[in-house]
């Protein structure tokens, strides 16, 4: 389960639950990570560290407003 939507901080409207598409190799659809520090910026892209917190996130956005707000959740699974 993900987390239910939080009112929106501007208008107290109830937000949408969404998500940031990330085109990764291959222009492969996957969910945005959050990832822990600084990019490492390469010519060839960018280098991941190997010990990072990373966290797939969540886009909540406001109907109203338009505003979104990202969360980072631990798990989504539990
Ligand atoms: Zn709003």
């Amino acid at each position: 389960m993900g987390s239910s939507p939080p009112g929106c901080l501007r208008c107290r409207r109830q937000m949408e639950v969404g998500y940031l598409l990330d085109r990764g190799m291959n222009d492969k659809s996957r969910v945005g990570e959050w990832i822990a520090g600084e990019p490492d910026n390469r010519w060839w892209g960018l280098r991941l560290p190997e010990k990072t917190k990373r966290y797939p996130t969540v886009a909540f956005r406001c109907p109203d407003c338009e505003m979104v707000e990202l969360r980072a959740e631990k798990s989504s699974r539990g």
